[in-house]
C-alpha cells in the first residue's frame, strides 16, 4: 500500500509517498509560502528529474490538490490515480497527555487536537489545516495522526513535573512533554537492531541534533526522560532557540530593553541558540565549523558551549538510567557534523567510550564509531521520521 506522509506547517507542507511494502520513497516534495507571495511546489519523483511549479497557492487545500496532481501527473507522477494512495499519515506536534500513540483520525481526534492547540499554538492549528485539506481532497482515504510527544508519554512523574505550584499542572497541564518522539523512537529501535539486540534489554541515549535538538533516555524500550519541555524551547542550545536558562533572565531583558513578553519570546525562539551566541554569525553548523576552523574565536566558543551542554545531558541521563549501553547521534548535525561530534565525544571517555575519531568524519551513514572493547557503543543512526510515520500508519489500518 502507498502511504502519503504529510508534515504541515503554517505556510508549508512537506510530503513523501512511501510504498509500505518495499519501504521505498516513490516521490517527495515541499510546498512553500502557502498563502504568501512567491508560493511554489517542488516535487521530486524517485529516479526522475525534480519539478518546480511556481504559482499562486492560496491555502493548504490548494496545496494538497497540487500534490495529488503532481503525484498522478502522466510525466512526473509516480501513480496513476488517487485510488493508489491507501492512507495518509500526518505528523502532529502536540498530543498532550491524551495521546500516547498514533491514532486513526475521526471527529473526536480532531476535537482533541484542537483543544491541545493551547499547548502548541503555532503547530497544532497548522497540522489540523493539513488534515482538513486532505479530508477535502481525498474523501474516504483513512488518515492517521502520529504525535511528536507520544513516545515521551512513558516518562515518570518525577521527570515531567516542574518545580512550580502544582495548581498550574492541574489547571493548565503545565509539565514537560518532549518532542521529536517519532525520531527518538525510530533511532533507539534501529540502534538496537543494528547491534542485533532487543531494545527492551538496553539503556540508550538518543541525541537528535538538528535545527531543533533534543536528547532522550530510553530505558528498556521506554522513554524515561527527554530534554524538551512544555514547548520545544527547553533543553539544548539549538539553531535559534536558547534552550535551558535562568527564567529570571526573561524579565530582566524585557525591562532593560523595553520589550514585551511576545517580543522576548521571539528572541528566545528565533534569535538565540547558536545564532545568538555566535553574535549572529550563523545558525548553520557548517558555517560555524568552517569559521572555527579558520580561527574565529566566537564560533569555536559557540561550538564548545553547544557540545558541552550535549555532554552534560548525556551524563545526567547515564545517571538517570544507572548506566548506558548505546549513545546514538542523529539528525542534520548528529549525522554530519564532525566538529560537534568530536567535541561531544571528548567527554565520553569517562563513560568508558573508546572513539575512532576517523569514523566521526563519515557523514550520513549508519555507523558504529567506537572501537571493540568500548564500554559504551557510540553510533550514528540517520533518522527517518517519514518512514516511522508510514509504519505507524500502516500498523493502524
Ligand atoms: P530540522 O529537520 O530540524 O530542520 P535537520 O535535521 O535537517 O534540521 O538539521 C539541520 C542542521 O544540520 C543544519 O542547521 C546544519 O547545521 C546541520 N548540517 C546539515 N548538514 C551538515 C554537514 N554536512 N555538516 C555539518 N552540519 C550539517
Amino acid at each position: 500500500m502507498n502511504i502519503l506522509v504529510i508534515n504541515c506547517g503554517s505556510s508549508s507542507l512537506k510530503y513523501q509517498l512511501i510504498d509500505s511494502e518495499s519501504e521505498k520513497v516513490l516521490a517527495k516534495g515541499l510546498v512553500e509560502r502557502i498563502g504568501i507571495d512567491g508560493s511554489e511546489l517542488t516535487h521530486t519523483p524517485a529516479g526522475k528529474d525534480k519539478v518546480e511549479i511556481k504559482t499562486d497557492i492560496p491555502d493548504h487545500s490548494v496545496a494538497v490538490k497540487m500534490v495529488i496532481e503532481a503525484l498522478t501527473d502522466p510525466v512526473h507522477g509516480v501513480i496513476k490515480s488517487l485510488s493508489e494512495i491507501g492512507a495518509v499519515g500526518h505528523r502532529v506536534v502536540h498530543g498532550g497527555e491524551k495521546f500516547n500513540k498514533a491514532v486513526i483520525i475521526d471527529e473526536s481526534v480532531i476535537k482533541d487536537i484542537e483543544e491541545l492547540s493551547s499547548l502548541a499554538p503555532l503547530h497544532n492549528p497548522a497540522n489540523l489545516t493539513g488534515i482538513h485539506a486532505c479530508e477535502k481532497n481525498m474523501p474516504g482515504v483513512p488518515q492517521v495522526a502520529v504525535f511528536d510527544t507520544a513516545f515521551h508519554q512513558t516518562m515518570p512523574r518525577k521527570a515531567y513535573m516542574y518545580g512550580l505550584p502544582y495548581e498550574y499542572y492541574e489547571k493548565y497541564k503545565i509539565r514537560r512533554y518532549g518532542f521529536h518522539g517519532t525520531s527518538h523512537d525510530y533511532v533507539s529501535k534501529r540502534a538496537a537492531e543494528i547491534l542485533g539486540k532487543d531494545r527492551k534489554d538496553l539503556k540508550i541515549i538518543v541525541c537528535h541534533l538538528g535545527n531543533g535538538a533534543s536528547i532522550s533516555a530510553v530505558k528498556n524500550g521506554e522513554c524515561i526522560d527527554t530534554s524538551m519541555g512544555l514547548t520545544p524551547l527547553e533543553g539544548l542550545f539549538m539553531g535559534t532557540r536558547s534552550g535551558d536558562m535562568d527564567p529570571a533572565i526573561f524579565d530582566f531583558i524585557c525591562e532593560k530593553e523595553g520589550l514585551t513578553p511576545a517580543e522576548m519570546n521571539t528572541i528566545l525562539n528565533k534569535k538565540s541558540g547558536v545564532l545568538g551566541l555566535s553574535n549572529g554569525l550563523s545558525s548553520d553548523f557548517r558555517d560555524l565549523c568552517d569559521a572555527a576552523d579558520n580561527g574565529n574565536d566566537i564560533a569555536a566558543m559557540t561550538l564548545d558551549a553547544y557540545s558541552y551542554r550535549v555532554a552534560k545531558y548525556i551524563g545526567s541521563y547515564a545517571m538517570a538510567m544507572q548506566g548506558v549501553d548505546i549513545i546514538a547521534f542523529t539528525a542534520g548535525i548528529g549525522e554530519n557534523s564532525y566538529g560537534v561530534k568530536t567535541r561531544v565525544c571528548k567527554y565520553l571517555g569517562y563513560l568508558g567510550a573508546i572513539i575512532d575519531d576517523e569514523k566521526l568524519k563519515v557523514r550520513g551513514e549508519e555507523l558504529i564509531v567506537t572501537e571493540p572493547g568500548s564500554k559504551v557503543t557510540v553510533m550514528v543512526v540517520p533518522t527517518n521520521e517519514e518512514l516511522a510515520i508510514a509504519r505507524q500508519t500502516l500498523a493502524l489500518l
